[in-house]
């Protein structure tokens, strides 16, 4: 469209912006099981209204803004001593939790080059279950991911196998607790000695886990340790804006020292402008989500999110005991945390199971198999969604009854023979349209069931897949 020739009113700027957000997925509802974590309307506002107020401020520079620098020093005490640290552990508060992934990645790398001049092609060791953005911030960093299986019987990270991955160019060890696929800690002690044992640094991913397994924790259920009360873990990150509910845009990477942390920093006095220090990715910063995670976190304080996490556990517990009981369904694992996976039994095709509960008006989440992992489907519990446990298992038991009665579709079976033997590179523009007419897509207009592009994505390789989907969103986006 370019920029319009003539300016709107604030009136027409904001009708049209409504009438855009018309077709998003209404995440306030309660039957939305992804993507938004809902801690009721106050705090939603409080956090907003902190937000605006150091939108315009600018965390470049600590010296002309001492709020945003007051701000993130409380966030950082907050994330440390929640995760067990005190007054020698240390953090940098980020952007999300694939901006504290990447700069844990990139302290591993040059702390490395600083200290182990023998490391000359850096090697880190992360279990499949971990989550995608370290295989992104290997990707911008330069550095060679070793991936490891995980146990099929408790869906946690393999030590034996993280142990016989180990070369001399191993830096760090990744873990997590939880991952987002199945919601339950990894063996973090023993890695944690694993570590110790051959000097590694040891990055645990709490970013959706870290922050509600210590309240999970402190009202009963039974929590393997995870934080720097582990000796061995060397770095945390753990995201202010999934469970502890502030506006988008917040997380925290944690370091048990301060002389790890300094290899995370950058500084640039060799240019003709002003001197640039930096602790994260961003140099410009705006100062909105931390004012906003600092309000949220006040808002609730200690207690309030004791109260919250009691009313997720309950949640959590009814729904796992609620789908277990469902014919055609069954949980690979129960998860320590409010994150559940499920999947079918039999010949029942869970993606169509998801598009039969979402046609009923809700949002679950496709989570597509990975080597022996299953396909799942995947829920995501926050506050509110107590009242609507009955509501949901009642629709999905129908959905897996309409499910069990749709034939097979052969989908996969037919593109596993089509390109099974097809690697990235010879992927066509003619074969990628094949690709996906055979998901149902054409052009980039996305159909209203799922099913068949889940089933073509959860069939190729990951290498394929992977290009399908750059091709496709090169193609979405202007
Ligand atoms: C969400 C998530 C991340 C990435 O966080 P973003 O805020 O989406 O960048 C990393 N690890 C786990 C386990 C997550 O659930």
């Amino acid at each position: 469209m370019g920029i319009p020739s003539q300016g709107k009113s604030r009136e027409e700027v904001f009708a049209a912006l409504a009438e855009l957000k018309k077709g998003d997925v209404d995440h306030g509802s309660g039957r939305t099981w992804a993507y938004y974590y809902d801690a009721g309307k106050e705090a939603e506002a409080i956090g907003k209204e902190a937000f605006m107020q150091f939108l315009s401020c600018n965390a470049l520079d600590p010296t002309v803004y001492p709020s945003l620098l007051k701000l993130e020093n409380d966030l950082v005490d907050m994330g440390v001593r929640h995760l067990g640290g005190g007054d020698a552990q240390t953090g940098a508060f980020t952007s999300g939790g694939t901006e504290s992934i990447i700069l844990a990645l990139k302290t591993a790398r040059n702390h490395a080059r600083a200290t182990r001049p023998e490391v000359t092609a850096p090697e880190v060791i992360i279990p499949e279950s971990a989550h995608a953005s370290f295989y992104k911030g290997c990707h911008y960093l330069g550095l060679k991911v070793v991936q490891t299986p995980i146990s099929m019987e408790t869906f946690k990270a393999d030590v034996g196998a993280i142990k016989a991955a180990i070369t001399d160019q191993t830096i760090m060890i990744v873990s997590s607790a939880t991952p987002y696929a199945w919601g339950v800690v990894d063996p973090i002690e023993e890695l944690g000695q694993v570590a110790l044992d051959h000097d590694l640094l040891l990055h645990v991913d709490g970013c959706i886990g870290g922050f509600l397994l210590q309240y999970f924790r402190r009202l009963g259920q039974d929590v393997p340790a995870f934080d720097f009360t582990v000796p061995g873990v060397t770095s945390i990150s753990m995201d202010w804006h999934k469970y502890a509910f502030t506006p988008k845009g917040a997380s925290v990477v944690c370091y048990r020292s301060k002389d790890l942390r300094r290899h995370q920093y950058f500084a640039c006095s060799g240019w003709t402008g002003y001197t640039v220090v930096n602790s994260t990715i961003q140099s410009t910063r705006s100062g909105g989500p931390m004012a906003g995670a600092w309000a949220v976190l006040n808002h609730f304080g200690d207690e309030g999110y004791l109260k919250l996490a009691q009313r997720m556990l309950d949640t959590k517990n009814a729904l796992c005991e609620g789908i277990a009981k469902i014919e055609g369904l069954r949980l690979p694992v129960i998860p320590d945390m409010c994150l559940i996976p499920f999947t079918t039994e039999g010949d029942i095709n869970i993606w169509h199971v998801i598009d039969n509960v979402n046609a009923k008006g809700w949002y679950v989440q496709p989570q597509l198999g990975y080597r022996e992992a299953p396909g799942c489907a995947h829920l995501s519990i926050h506050t509110n969604h107590g009242p609507f446990v009955e509501p949901f298992l009642e629709d999905l038991e129908a959905a897996v009854r309409e499910a069990a009665e749709m034939k097979p579709t052969g989908l996969g079976a037919a593109v596993d023979d089509a390109f099974k033997s097809l690697s990235p590179e010879q992927l066509t523009p003619e074969i990628f349209a094949r690709l996906l007419g055979m998901a149902g897509i054409s052009g980039t207009a996305l159909p209203d069931r799922m099913a068949e592009i889940n089933e073509v994505m959860n069939t190729l390789s990951p290498e394929l897949s992977e290009r399908l989907l750059i091709e496709y969103f090169n193609a979405l986006y202007r």
